[in-house]
């Protein structure tokens, strides 16, 4: 057995991929555990500095029609509508849909952040806070990067799900203009 502990921190594993690439070489994915390991490490970080402020102004916003769109999965973007339904159908979502479903609400859907951040707090099997509001926080561009980050989702749609299989897959309605009525 690997690891004595059944908690693993960041270090055993940042160790583990070193010892493994010391054998094996050093491959794409063994760089991207290491890199993505950091982003997590990070956010805990930024969280402890954070405090209460992680989780952004005290009051908040009412639903509304485009955030249950979002929530429902109907919005009339498949990449995104598929994204959702595969969150509250499994409570997993992959870093990149993650990434775009929040920057769809954030950005093309004009919705408060901290709304959406609830959402997936709620739905997510693997919720962290620090990671979770962290992450939303960086998208909304009112993190410690100010930049506005937002994605193309559908320049996104067409490089991660060319023929419309991930879509197709969670049954994701037909590309609209106007989202649907949730
Ligand atoms: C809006 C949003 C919300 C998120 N909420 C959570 C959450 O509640 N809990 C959670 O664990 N992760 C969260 N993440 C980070 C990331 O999406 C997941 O950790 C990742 O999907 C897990 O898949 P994986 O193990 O295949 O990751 P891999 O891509 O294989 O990465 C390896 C490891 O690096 C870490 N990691 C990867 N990407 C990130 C990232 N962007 N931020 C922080 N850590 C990362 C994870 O520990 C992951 O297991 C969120 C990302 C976004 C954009």
């Amino acid at each position: 057995m690997l690891f004595d502990d059944v908690c693993l921190s960041a270090r055993q594993i940042h160790d583990a991929v070193r010892d493994w690439e010391r054998e094996y070489g050093v491959c794409e994915s063994s760089y991207w555990v290491i890199f993505e390991l950091l982003w997590r490490e990070y956010f805990h970080w930024a969280a402890r500095q954070e405090g209460r402020d992680l989780f952004g102004k005290r009051l908040l916003p009412g639903s509304s029609a485009n955030f249950l769109a979002w929530c429902r999965g109907k919005t009339g973007m498949p990449f995104i509508d598929a994204a959702m339904r595969e969150l509250a159908s499994t409570g997993w979502l992959s870093n990149r849909a993650r990434q775009n479903a929040a920057s769809f609400l954030v950005r093309d859907l004009n919705v408060d952040w901290r709304i959406g951040a609830i959402w997936f707090e709620h739905c997510l099997i693997d919720h962290d806070v620090a990671s979770n509001w962290g992450n939303w926080r960086y998208v909304a561009g009112v993190g410690r990067d100010p930049r506005q980050c937002g994605f193309d989702v559908h320049k996104q749609a067409e490089y991660y799900d060319p023929d419309g299989a991930y879509a197709a897959l969670w049954q994701a309605p037909a590309l609209s203009t106007h989202p649907e009525e949730p």
